[in-house]
């Protein structure tokens, strides 16, 4: 494809040792030669094809005065053997705002364009160097939170995603060309309809694969997005003062007067390898207060989009009428994980905890007295516990999808199915035709054969500028 040229600083902003500013397309090589001059020969010799992949020792300078504007190296890097498959050039100068600034302007100036973010891994996708599930993977690598995240990542760089929906793919537009054959010259294929090979075909070769992929998502998604987890109770339960123990600051204000926390307040922490976001809440009640209705409110629509609720009691007191309003609200979403937080432990004696019914105990439960530390490590144990359901943690060799392949296979999955079942219902092979399409497409939309823009501009709009 034909593109025009981009430039962008590939570093991060700030003073540091290094900064490298990247260029790509077809101009690169010829717009930086404008202001590059290498010190061994004083002449420009980044433009000999023979220097590309070599290191150049030179300076930038301002073409209008010769000034120069910084020592520098220059890396040529022609096409296809660059990152976007177009020559690359990418000039190593001084990490200082100002250089690299000079630097660009000086390049928009010779005619380069300042890439959008991503734009240079959207190249790579669009000029066929990588499949979309690999570009996926290089911004989950960037925004790794944690080494368990940056290994799920590594493990989609190399195209295991990609492999297996090719699989897939190759024996639906087999079996897709034997329909249209018989479409065509129905007196010469033989009959391609027997139900029972067909159907064990298509377990072996697309429910069987495209299950184990979805199990791999259900099982094991946090560990590549992480857990949302949100605190939910009573005003004055102790929410806000838990949210601190977990994230071992005071970031949440703490306070004695109900209602302080009006809107949701969030925190990540590492445990144990999963990145885990905590919500801290407005205090659940009937409040007469128009801002912390809303806040309330928001707080019950948003249900849906928590891994974990934790569910936090007062030690000292029986559940009240709005405990159980609260729980009966949490508890009714499909699918949720509720863990009971018993909290101000301090303030009882004996065994007055064992008061609380088992039924509130969905998930499991703990004590705690977050005014004195005091059962918050077991709390942070039990959070990541409840999803690997105590099995010896092992971090997976396979590759485990993201949300978006999740929704993409099941799509497959389906338009598969309707085609086995039209099958058995002897509809025409044109409709049979249609759904194995339907199920190519969604399986293409994975790696990024065919792809709604909207959904590339998603995707290359999470990297930053210079990626
Ligand atoms: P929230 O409204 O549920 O977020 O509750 P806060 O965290 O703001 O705490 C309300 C009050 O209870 C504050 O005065 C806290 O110091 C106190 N508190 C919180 N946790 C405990 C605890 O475990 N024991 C005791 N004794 N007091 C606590």
């Amino acid at each position: 494809m034909n593109f025009d040229t981009i430039a962008a600083t590939a570093t991060p902003a700030g003073s540091g040792g290094i900064g490298i500013i990247r260029i790509s397309g077809d101009r690169s090589v010829p717009i930086v030669s404008s202001i590059f001059r290498s010190y061994s020969s004083k002449k420009n010799i980044i433009t000999n094809p023979c220097n590309s992949h070599r290191v150049i020792y030179g300076h930038i300078v301002d073409p209008e005065d010769q000034s120069i504007i910084d020592e520098v190296l220059v890396l040529t890097m022609l096409a296809p053997r660059s990152y976007t498959r177009e020559d690359v050039v990418e000039i190593h100068s001084h990490a200082s705002y100002v250089v690299l600034d000079l630097i660009l302007h000086l390049l928009i100036k010779k005619g380069a364009r300042l890439a959008e973010p991503g734009e240079f891994t959207k190249r790579a996708f669009l000029n066929g160097r990588i499949d979309l599930t690999q570009a996926e993977a290089i911004i989950d690598i960037i925004n790794a939170r944690t080494e368990q995240e940056l290994k799920i990542a590594t493990s989609h760089i190399d195209g295991g995603m990609k492999s297996v929906i090719v699989e897939i793919s190759n024996f639906l537009v087999k079996f897709l060309s034997l329909i249209d054959a018989s479409i065509d010259f129905p007196d010469d294929v033989e009959e391609i309809i027997n139900i029972n090979t067909i159907t064990s075909d298509f377990q072996s070769h697309v429910f069987d694969k495209i299950n184990i992929l979805v199990k791999h998502y259900n099982d094991e998604y946090f560990l590549r997005d992480g857990l949302k987890v949100v605190i939910l109770g009573r005003p004055n339960v102790g929410k806000s003062s838990i949210m601190n123990c977990l994230i071992g600051n005071d970031r949440v204000i703490v306070s004695p007067l109900p209602g302080t926390t009006r809107d949701m307040v969030s925190e990540t922490v590492n445990i144990d390898g999963i990145a885990v976001k905590i919500f801290d809440t407005a205090g659940l009640h009937n409040s007469s207060d128009p801002v912390e209705s809303i806040g309330i409110q928001k707080v019950y629509d948003n249900l849906i989009d928590f891994d974990l609720v934790l569910f936090v009691v007062d030690a000292t007191c029986p559940l009240t009428d709005a405990d159980h309003l609260i729980f009966s609200k949490i508890n009714k979403i499909q699918g949720r994980k509720i863990i009971l937080v018993i909290n101000k432990s301090d303030l009882i004696h004996g065994n007055k905890v064992n008061a609380f019914p088992d039924l509130f105990r969905v998930d499991g439960s703990a004590t705690t007295s977050a005014l004195f530390n005091i059962g918050i490590d077991f709390l942070r144990d039990l959070i990541v516990k409840v999803f690997i359901n105590d099995k010896h943690f092992v971090l997976p060799s396979h590759v485990v999808p993201n949300l978006r392949h999740k929704k993409a296979l099941e799509n497959a999955k389906n338009a598969a199915e309707t085609a086995i079942s039209n099958i058995k219902h002897s509809e025409p092979l044109e409709i049979i035709g249609l759904d194995i399409k339907s199920s190519i497409d969604a399986l293409g939309s994975i790696t990024g054969k065919n792809v709604d823009v909207d959904i590339l501009d998603q995707i290359f709009n999470r990297f930053c500028i210079g990626k």
